[in-house]
């Protein structure tokens, strides 16, 4: 499923740059995943590289965006050609 991003984000910026699907972006006033964009990092990486990053432990899975494995990997297809 996608990640969400929530209220305890500080802003801090650290989690843009190491998503490989360019899924995250600033919102207002907290940092924002796009689920039709965020993988889990299937397909590029391991773990989940913005909670590696996070210093805020503010990145949980967003219940409302369930999807298996195989989906996430036809997600990061698509979005990667
Ligand atoms: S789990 Fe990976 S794809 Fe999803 S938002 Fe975090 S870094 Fe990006
Ligand atoms: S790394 Fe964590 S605290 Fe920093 S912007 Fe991303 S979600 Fe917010």
């Amino acid at each position: 499923m996608a990640l969400m991003i929530t209220d305890d984000c500080t802003a801090c910026d650290a989690c843009v740059e190491p998503c490989p699907n360019n899924a995250i972006s600033a919102g207002s006033p907290i940092y924002v995943i796009d689920p039709a964009k965020c993988t889990e990092c299937v397909g590029a990486h391991d773990e989940p590289q913005c909670i590696t990053v996070c210093p805020a432990d503010c990145i949980v899975p967003d219940p409302s965006h369930k999807e298996s494995k195989e989906e996430l990997l036809a997600k990061y297809q698509m979005l990667h050609g």
